[in-house]
């Protein structure tokens, strides 16, 4: 049987968060069975909000949590490397209101978790298993989630830049291919939208060091991890925006051009209409995403 995860033990790290530019102390801790993701801001008396998609609030260039006034932002990398770390339950204490872009990607995540080591809890694991395809098209976007026994995600994208262009990239969650396949991707922005972006106050903590900087030709702080870097952090964004549900997937994901704001439109429309898919435990570990096991081995 697959059993709920959290980590062993607290680990903590500090950077500014990319929108902001605010500094941020971040500290995951562990956290009993049934908690989920729980974000806590620290600043304001330890007020919580759940990584859970009736707590999404503005979404544009990052994902962003809101209750009661009170704002999260930034969180789908870490959420990403929750799921690829097969992690259930932690809480996330954060003394600003973005948590830490880091080098850009869920590496520096899944290295903390790691570094924590996985704690397997005694309650099996309730999966979301897709019964019944889900699509939602808006002009060229495209999102979509079908019934499968695994859960496993895949991206287009087609930006007009030398570099890029179109670029399609697919991962099992199940195969432990998310630590080496996505997680290292880093988030990417270009040089001609920089100065309108820090207009609507957007990109105020970015750098050479925390993303993929691109001008019209090039990209401005090779070398690349990937060479289809770009579409592998949409890969790593949507498994973040998925966690809102709160639960792991049973099913394949296929995005097209999609954004923050379809994804978690998917999220809203999952946890709005049950219809869709049934809750189930699984008998073999073999299932389990993520590679948590592994992964407590390689520290
Ligand atoms: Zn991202």
């Amino acid at each position: 049987m697959t059993r709920e995860q959290t980590i062993r033990a607290a680990v903590s790290c500090s950077g500014v968060g990319l929108h902001s530019g605010a500094p941020v102390n971040l500290r995951i801790l562990s956290a009993p069975t049934g908690t989920g993701i729980v974000f806590r801001r620290t600043d304001l008396d330890g007020f919580r909000i759940e990584a859970s998609g009736r707590n999404v609030a503005r979404v544009s260039y990052a994902t962003s949590l809101m209750k009661k006034g009170v704002l999260i932002s930034t969180t789908e990398h870490l959420l990403s490397a929750f799921i690829g770390m097969g992690i259930d339950n932690a809480i996330v204490e954060l003394d600003n209101l973005e948590l830490p872009i880091l080098d850009g990607s869920a590496r520096p995540f899944v290295e903390m978790i790691q570094k924590a080591g996985i704690r397997q809890q005694r309650k099996a694991r309730t999966y979301l298993r897709i019964v019944r395809e889900i699509e939602l098209r808006e002009g060229d976007k495209f999102i979509a989630v079908y019934p499968a026994d695994v859960y496993s995600v895949s991206y287009s994208i087609n930006f007009p830049h030398p570099l890029i262009g179109k670029q399609s990239f697919g991962v099992h969650l199940t195969n432990g291919s998310y630590l080496k396949q996505i997680a290292p991707a880093r988030t990417f922005g270009f040089l001609h939208e920089a100065d309108a972006m820090r207009q609507q106050g957007l990109i105020r903590g970015a750098s050479m060091e925390n993303a993929i900087v691109l001008n019209r030709q090039e990209v401005l702080n090779p070398p690349l991890r990937f060479a289809d870097e770009f579409v592998r952090h949409k890969v790593l964004d949507l498994i973040g925006d998925l966690a809102l549900i709160g639960k792991q997937i049973l099913g394949t994901v296929v995005a097209d051009r999609a954004g923050h704001a379809m994804h978690t439109a998917l999220v809203s429309l999952i946890l709005r209409d049950k219809s869709y898919w049934e809750e189930t435990t699984l008998e073999d570990a073999s299932h389990a995403p993520a590679l948590a096991a592994a992964a407590s081995l390689t520290i």
